[in-house]
């Protein structure tokens, strides 16, 4: 395969390999080429620092800058699965705005079989076209399997193996003497699992939904930003489904299609197969083998997939014929990705459909504050600035389905009626009502475990987790303490370690302890749980959310796992069991969560004829998030949250990023962190007539998670009123944090648009 280059190649353009490789330097790495056809995009393997690494060509030249005697020279070229132009592109603007190294961005997007040292094995399968037309009299009247066929055929551009098959089953036979005569033409392409058409007939849409979908589709082949803002229920999904629709509908077209946790929304992937059945889907999230996502990856980066439903990462995804993006629940956290590049999906799809001038919609029931401010942002924006809304705005007021009305939400005061082992009385009557009238009922606790603590009354001690400083949670039936951060197990004490009282009690609510007091309460109904101990195996969720369709539950506790996207059309009663800690927690974010949470979960009751109740147990019924719940108005609420963030100049007003560091010793943090700040400061100073006055830098201070898994943290805020005056000081952070004379003894990150710190 390799020869020497000879004298003649000797200033050939592409002499000289530029790789991208996993390490954590930000740079680019020359090799010389030993006579390979090389193409940018392919995946190399390179010798590099006594290993052999794979690696991806991110350019090719005829000179390096490094002396030609230290180059080392390409050891194998895989042109299995090039990264185009538009992938990389990308990734190079996520490389720099969240100050990672592009070597390590890039090897990081792909499918792990890619980055190991092999060639990438596609799996085919045949699609089939007509060359030339056969002519109506070559069919006679009694063929009508052929005349199915054909007429397939005529109405799609390429017909897979299954296709055919469903149209004839004899298919193979009928078409060999018409692909011998060449009228009939096949071609192989990687494989995606054919989807069965659905028999009924689409609802037809009401004037909103109308509305949606004749905006957006007006404007398709341009860069644009929809938020479509519309209530659980009001069909949302439906209006995506139409708008894809018209995109496939021209040949060479692809889709990209993000949920934030594909296992929890089973529901969604069936629909988007039977609706639209006749265009190759492919699925990439986590829970796909490592062949299978590879597999599933090729179909989308050679398009033959046409439609791709992914999680976070698919927003890297190189798709040649990409015409649409969709967002649903953009507002869910989980978009953030929370560790290595610090990416958010929604921002990354933002800048994909900039580049690629292409339209993303957003969909939320509960919008995420940045994109209703960037919706509104001529509301909010200083009359100053006279910035304009970049995103358009589509709302969806009413539920879709005639009969199912919105349900009912009320709060039930704890301190009037205080809950007994959690439940209170008013509650405790609604499940009997439910259970007498054969309905389900869904109480939601976003505590998994048996109790929060483990207590002593005689002194007061409490289980700690020995690497962080948070409490264990009690796991009872696995007779264990367990950290919810690091993961730490430790067996339950027989007496308090600090008194040596035998008497230890659990202290609080979690789903396993609830589980337990409702089986006592009512021994005759059937009980089920959804958190993350009881469905860790795939099939697990999917086996207990049959289990209520068929009507074989009567009441369903689960963490915010269940609040996402079930239909559920005989549940009536939401109980919402303990909201407070969010109510008042110093973290900004958490009443923007907690509203969308109650939201989802409300929505989940009456999605049927019946007509849902929600009961939320709470200290504070006076909260103002209540009120606007109550009145399902989320407008006021998101309004009430923004004038607040206004006041403070926090995001989405302003933009943050935040230097996090930790140690074993926390002083070597706080050194570390507050060298930097002062050396951000005077930067500051020095630059004051090219940077905002309002850019600024705070002091270093200890997240509420002080210590996590024996490292003591510690972090740095910095906020600005712009993007581009925070990635200048960004990237002269970037440049000491890495040259500190600590930083070899501690470990630090910088996170872009932070959520959680
Ligand atoms: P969302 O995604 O906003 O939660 P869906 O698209 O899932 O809403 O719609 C909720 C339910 O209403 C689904 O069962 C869907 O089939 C149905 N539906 C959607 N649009 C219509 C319509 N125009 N007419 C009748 N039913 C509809
Ligand atoms: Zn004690
Ligand atoms: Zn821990």
């Amino acid at each position: 395969m390799c020869s020497a280059p000879s004298a003649a190649e000797a200033a050939a353009p592409d002499r000289i390999v530029r790789v991208l490789l996993d390490v954590p330097l930000d740079k680019a790495f020359d090799y010389l080429n030993p006579g390979f056809t090389v193409r940018l995009g392919n995946r190399v393997v390179v010798p590099f620092a006594g290993r052999q690494l794979v690696g991806v060509v991110s350019a090719l030249l005829a000179h390096s800058e490094v002396p030609e005697h230290k180059l080392k020279a390409v050891l194998q070229v895989f042109d299995d699965v090039p990264l185009d132009d538009a992938s990389l592109k990308l990734l190079r603007f996520c490389a720099d705005y969240y100050h990672y190294p592009y070597g390590q961005t890039v090897i990081a997007s792909l499918p792990l079989r890619l980055r190991q040292i092999k060639p990438a094995v596609t799996r085919h399968m045949w699609l089939y076209q007509l060359a030339k037309p056969i002519p109506a009299e070559h069919i006679g009247k009694r063929q009508v399997a052929l005349s199915r066929l054909v007429a397939l055929l005529n109405s799609h551009a390429q017909c897979s193996e299954a296709q055919l098959a469903s149209a004839a089953s004899q298919w193979r036979s009928l078409l060999k003497p018409w692909m011998a005569s060449g009228h009939v033409t096949r071609q192989p392409v990687p494989a995606t699992r054919a989807s069965m058409p659905s028999n009924a007939t689409p609802p037809q849409l009401n004037a909103e939904q109308a509305e949606a979908v004749q905006a957006i589709v007006a404007s398709l082949s341009q860069f644009q930003p929809w938020l479509l803002f519309g209530i659980t229920g009001s069909g949302k999904t439906e209006v995506y489904i139409r708008v894809i629709e018209n995109v496939l509908h021209t040949p060479d077209t692809q889709v990209l299609i993000m949920v934030p946790e594909i296992n929890l929304t089973p529901q969604l992937e069936s629909r988007f197969r039977s609706r639209l059945s006749q265009y190759p889907l492919v699925t990439l999230h986590s829970h796909l083998s490592e062949s299978e996502r590879l597999q599933h990856w090729q179909a989308a980066q050679s398009g033959a997939a046409r439609i791709v439903i992914g999680t976070r990462l698919s927003v890297f995804t190189p798709l040649p014929h990409l015409k649409l993006m969709i967002l649903d629940e953009e507002h869910d956290s989980s978009y953030k990705q929370q560790d290595g590049m610090r990416y958010h999906a929604r921002d990354v799809a933002l800048m994909r459909a900039k580049q690629a001038n292409i339209p993303v919609v957003l969909g939320s029931a509960t919008p995420s504050l940045e994109s209703w401010y960037n919706a509104h942002a001529d509301r909010y924006a200083p009359t100053s600035s006279r910035k304009k809304a970049s995103y358009r705005l589509l709302t969806l007021q009413q539920r879709a389905v005639a009969q199912a009305q919105l349900p009912s939400i009320y709060c039930l005061d704890t301190t009037h009626s205080p809950p007994e082992a959690g439940l209170t009385p008013q509650l405790k009557q609604a499940l009997t009502l439910r259970l007498q009238r054969g309905e389900q009922s869904l109480l939601f606790i976003n505590r998994r475990g048996y109790a929060p603590v483990l207590h002593c009354a005689a002194c007061q001690w409490l289980a700690d987790c020995r690497r962080c400083s948070a409490k264990a949670v009690l796991h009872l039936r696995q007779r264990r303490l367990r950290c919810h951060h690091c993961g730490d197990e430790q067996p339950i004490p027989s007496q308090c370690p600090s008194c040596g009282n035998a008497d230890l009690r659990p202290l609080g609510q979690a789903t396993q302890r609830i589980e337990e007091t409702l089986q006592k309460l009512f021994p005759t109904a059937r009980i089920a749980r959804v958190d993350r101990d009881t469905v860790q195996a795939k099939e697990a969720l999917t086996q207990v959310l049959s289990a209520v369709h068929a009507g074989e539950v009567d009441i369903l506790i689960g963490t915010q796992m269940l609040a996402k996207g079930h239909d559920f059309a005989n549940l009536t009663l939401v109980g919402v069991l303990d909201t407070d800690s969010a109510l008042y927690s110093p973290d900004l974010r958490a009443s923007e969560r907690l509203f969308a949470q109650l939201m989802q979960v409300a929505g989940r009751a009456g999605r049927g004829e019946k007509p849902g109740e929600v009961l939320i147990q709470t200290a504070f019924p006076q909260h103002p998030l209540f009120a606007a719940l109550r009145a399902q108005d989320y407008p006021s609420f998101a309004d009430s949250l923004l004038q607040e963030r206004i006041a403070l100049q926090f995001p989405p007003v302003s933009h943050i990023a935040v230097l996090k560091a930790e140690a074993t010793d926390y002083t070597l943090v706080e050194q570390f962190l507050a060298e930097i700040s002062q050396a951000a400061r005077a930067y500051l100073q020095a630059h004051a007539d090219q940077l905002p006055r309002q850019l600024t830098v705070y002091d270093p201070v200890r997240p509420g998670l002080a210590r996590l898994n024996r490292m003591e943290r510690g972090y740095v805020l910095l906020q600005s009123p712009t993007r581009g005056a925070l990635q200048q000081l960004l990237h002269q952070v970037v440049g000491w944090a890495s040259s500190h004379p600590l930083q070899a003894k501690l470990r630090w990150v910088l996170d872009v648009d932070a959520l959680e710190y």
